[in-house]
């Protein structure tokens, strides 16, 4: 066992404050990561404050993880001491049953477990990423293979990377396609980055006009404020994709009117209350599909990092120390974040230095 500092909730109302708890020695199967970087995911947010209704406490929010290996068990084939490693949204899973088969363990059918609030169906809370250090399935660990400089800038892909890869990837996003990204905060602005890759035609959906210029630099051909009907109504029956990242309730119809005969409209974006049900007259008469999709497997987020290397991808970040994290969680509800906070896990040592 070693003794790990973290910053936890120990409940929904308090705010994250310094907090050790136990790491397990590394088994034959496990590496073991001294975490450099972690990013700031809006679920992190919905943990801390129980808004899902599933929080463990203490919980110890964050699964975009990079860092480097200080030590690995006997069985380890793939890391060795001094790597540098990837931990995104899981670690664990039943691995037998058909999706964990396939490489889609985020649909294990007997639960996987998170990085952080893991177990689905019982078992011992799991701690994530906003710590000095963290024990993981070799099975479940990402090879980086991007430049070492950018390393707090990977961090994101971990989770908004793959949670945007994954559905663009499964309802063929590229050459030809018209595709619109809802949202331009973590999730939506590697959603608009990693669409363009592809060589999809992007339009980015706003409710942030002064973020227009963004999202024509990170890729989008076209913004639009997606409060002013006029400007919807340019794009109307026109797209074969979009992809929700809205971290809210809205009202979905403005947007499923946008898609074309059999477009799809996937949501990525889990809000704490429901989006209200829409109109079926959208979804019947041009047979729309409204879909949604949950991270992505172990094979597909190593696949997404390859990607995002070889089409040089990174999030655009801002860099903070633990002790901001609470501040930097307000600043995400207001959508003030340019476009994913990534915390230099070196700022624990201060609180290490303290206690
Ligand atoms: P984020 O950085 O806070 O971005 C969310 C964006 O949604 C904001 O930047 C904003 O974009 C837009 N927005 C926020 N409030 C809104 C409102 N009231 N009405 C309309 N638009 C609003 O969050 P994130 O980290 O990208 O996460 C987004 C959501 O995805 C969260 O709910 C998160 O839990 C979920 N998530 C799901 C998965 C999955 O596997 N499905 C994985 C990770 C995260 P504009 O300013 O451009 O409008
Ligand atoms: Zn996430």
């Amino acid at each position: 066992m070693s003794k790990t500092l973290t910053y936890a909730a120990q409940n929904a109302s308090d705010t994250l404050k310094p907090y050790a708890i136990e790491r397990r020695a590394p088994n034959a199967d496990d590496v073991q990561i001294e975490i450099l970087y972690c990013g700031v995911c809006h679920s992190d947010l919905h943990t801390a404050r129980n808004e899902w209704q599933n929080t463990l406490f203490p919980s110890v929010p964050g699964h975009e993880i990079v860092g480097r290996v200080s030590a690995v068990g006997s069985a380890v084939t793939r890391f060795k001491v001094g790597d540098l490693a990837g931990v995104g949204c899981m670690v664990d899973s039943c691995q037998h049953c058909a999706p964990c088969a396939e490489g889609d363990e985020q649909y294990c059918e007997n639960g996987f477990t998170g990085t952080y609030n893991g177990p689905v169906f019982g078992g011992e809370n799991t701690y994530g990423g906003y710590s000095e250090r963290i024990v993981v399935k070799e099975a479940f660990v990402l090879r980086i293979s991007h430049d070492e400089g950018d390393l707090a800038a990977v961090a994101p892909l971990l989770c908004a990377g793959i949670t945007t890869y994954s559905p663009l990837s499964h309802w063929k996003v590229g050459p030809g396609k018209k595709v619109g990204i809802v949202g331009l905060g973590g999730l939506g602005h590697m959603g608009v980055k990693i669409a363009a890759a592809m060589g999809a035609h992007v339009v980015l959906f706003t409710t942030s006009p002064n973020k227009r210029e963004d999202g024509l630099r990170l890729g989008a051909k076209e913004v639009v404020v997606s409060k002013d009907p006029e400007q919807m109504q340019a794009h109307s029956n026109s797209l074969d994709f979009i992809l929700n990242t809205v971290a809210a309730q809205h009202d979905l119809d403005p947007f499923l009117n946008l898609l074309k005969r059999d477009g799809t409209m996937t949501l990525v974006g889990a809000p704490e209350h429901p989006h209200p049900a829409p109109t079926v007259f959208n979804l019947i008469f041009k047979r729309r599909s409204l879909a949604g999709s949950l991270i992505g497997g172990i094979r597909e987020t190593q696949e997404m990092l390859d990607f995002c290397a070889t089409h040089n991808l990174v999030s655009d970040i801002e860099m903070i120390d633990i002790q901001s994290i609470n501040e930097a969680y307000e600043r995400m509800l207001k959508s003030d974040v340019k476009y994913r906070f990534v915390i230099d896990m070196a700022s624990l040592k201060k609180d290490a230095a303290a206690a």
